[in-house]
């Protein structure tokens, strides 16, 4: 047998074989390929994922960060705020801005400035942290040296955010260089709806950036520190007026302690005058009225009957004289306090029918109807009987004259207040409305027409007064032109 065939069939098996071979090798090439594809897509996935996740923890990180510095910074603020609130001098406040205070809010440099001093457009700076006092000198000055560079540090809305690196405005620019720092921010002071000022903050490095979340914070002591010097200039303005006020009344009290010691002065050298001219007319008019009514009795030799009515004239003129000399004296006697009340109980009852009995023939005579009216439950009252009968005589007269005939008059008497309250009222001419407020006043006589005809001197009120002021009550006057006048006066229970 031939070998032959046998190798001619083995080859194309052969062939076949590694054609099957190398297909099933490829195969599993092709796969395993395919396979780590996958895979290497899978990593790569996985990888962005792993990625994104460091981004987003950065992010988180960062975030966290920015709330941890504003929650301390809140905190620090709420705080100063506090301390902020009960400062009431305006300089104390400045002084509660300190390194630490700024340390804590993340910054290295801080300043607090005012527009103050003497022109109000100066530009003071009141605090400085981070700065020797050269530096702060040198920014103040610069600040108020280059007042378009300054102007919007003091715009009333918004802030200033500045990092040097990021942003090439020229102003800004030389805002840092003057504030001699990378990043900073400020904030304005707003009182009285004006920027007084502005507070700075900021760092010497440019790594550390200033965010509008610091600005915020800042806002928030702008405002508490705003609104402080609001207060304490008001607080310094009250304080101020409050001082002032008093000053005043001192000044004024004094003057009046002056203007009354010399007023009393005054009045004890008219009372001492009045007193010794009413002293020295007493006596010669005494010795007129003597001699007159010796002359009337004819012992001296007959007297015609035109002497007799000369002579009458005279007893009646000098009478109404010594009448005057009288009341002038004892208006200046009670006033001087010479003349002591005897304050006893009396009967009101028993007063006013006294009263009654001495002006009766005036009353007769006018045909005036009297009506006494008391409403008291007690009938006894604690006064200087004379004196008080010489009230009702003045105040009864006085209606009587200024009624005219077949008029009517009414004396009342009420407790009222502690008080005992009497009142004379008549339906007489009435005072004028000029001449109420002067009714009191000594020699006033008011000028109607009835009035010029009535006899009078114009002190039987003032000494009415100065007898009821005696027993610590008080005396006043209604009236009603044409329709009446009512006097009523107190006198105390006690
Ligand atoms: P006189 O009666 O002596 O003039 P008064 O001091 O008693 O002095 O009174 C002052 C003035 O007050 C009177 O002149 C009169 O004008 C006015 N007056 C007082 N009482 C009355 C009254 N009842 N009715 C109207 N006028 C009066």
């Amino acid at each position: 047998m031939s070998i032959l065939p046998i190798l001619g069939l083995l080859v194309p098996v052969g062939i076949l074989v590694f054609i099957l071979f190398y297909l099933t090798e490829r195969n599993k090439r092709v796969e395993s390929e395919e396979k780590s594809k996958g895979l290497q897509d899978v990593v790569r996935q996985l990888d962005e994922q792993a990625r994104l996740i460091i981004k987003t923890d950065l992010a988180l990180n960062k975030v966290q960060e920015e709330l941890d510095k504003k929650i301390t910074g809140l905190y620090t603020l709420h705080e100063l705020g506090k301390r902020i609130n009960a400062t009431l001098n305006i300089d104390d406040l400045f002084t509660l801005v300190t390194q630490p205070l700024v340390s804590k809010l993340g910054f290295s440099r801080a300043l607090i400035a005012i527009k103050g001093g003497p022109s109000s457009g100066t530009i003071l700076i009141k605090t400085s942290i981070g700065y020797s006092m050269d530096e702060r000198n040198k920014i103040e000055k610069e600040l108020n040296k280059e007042t378009r560079i300054a102007a919007p540090l003091f715009k009333k809305t918004g802030f200033l955010l500045v990092n040097r690196d990021l942003a090439k405005i020229e102003h800004e620019d030389r805002l840092s260089a003057i504030f001699k720092i990378e990043s900073f921010l400020t904030v304005p002071i707003v009182a009285k709806d004006e920027a007084i000022g502005f507070i700075l903050m900021g760092d010497v490095s440019s790594y550390s950036k200033v965010t509008e979340g610091d600005a915020e914070l800042l806002s928030v002591l702008t405002s508490q520190i705003g609104a402080a010097i609001e207060n304490t200039k008001l607080y310094s303005e009250l304080f101020n007026s409050h001082h002032e006020l008093e000053r005043r009344v001192k000044e004024r009290t004094l003057e009046l302690d002056r203007l009354n010691e010399e007023l009393r002065r005054l009045n004890k050298m008219k009372s001492d005058f009045v007193s010794a001219v009413s002293h020295e007319l007493r006596t010669p008019l005494t010795s007129i009225k003597g001699y007159a009514s010796i002359l009337m009795t004819g012992k001296l030799g007959e007297v015609s009957q035109a002497q007799k009515e000369r002579l009458e004239k005279i007893d009646k003129h000098s009478n109404s004289l010594t009448r005057l000399v009288n009341n002038l004296l004892d208006i200046s006697r009670i006033e001087s306090g010479r003349v002591q009340m005897e304050m006893r109980e009396i009967s009101i009852k028993d007063i006013l029918d006294s009263v009654v009995d001495v002006m009766a023939p005036q009353i007769k005579e006018k045909n005036i109807s009297l009506k006494i009216n008391t409403r008291t439950k007690k009938d006894m009252v604690r006064a200087d009987s004379s004196q008080l009968e010489r009230v009702f005589i003045n105040l009864l007269g006085n209606a009587v004259k200024f009624t005219p005939a077949k008029g009517h008059v009414t004396i009342s008497a009420r407790e009222k207040d502690g008080t005992f309250e009497f009142s004379v009222e008549d339906s007489g001419i009435g005072i004028p409305r000029n001449g109420m407020e002067h009714v009191f006043e000594e020699f006033f006589r008011s000028d109607n027409a009835l009035d010029q005809k009535v006899k009078g001197t114009g002190l039987g009120l003032s000494l009415v007064k100065k007898i009821i002021e005696a027993h610590k009550g008080k005396i006043w006057v209604e009236s009603q032109l044409g329709k009446g006048t009512k006097f009523t006066f107190t006198i105390p229970k006690e």
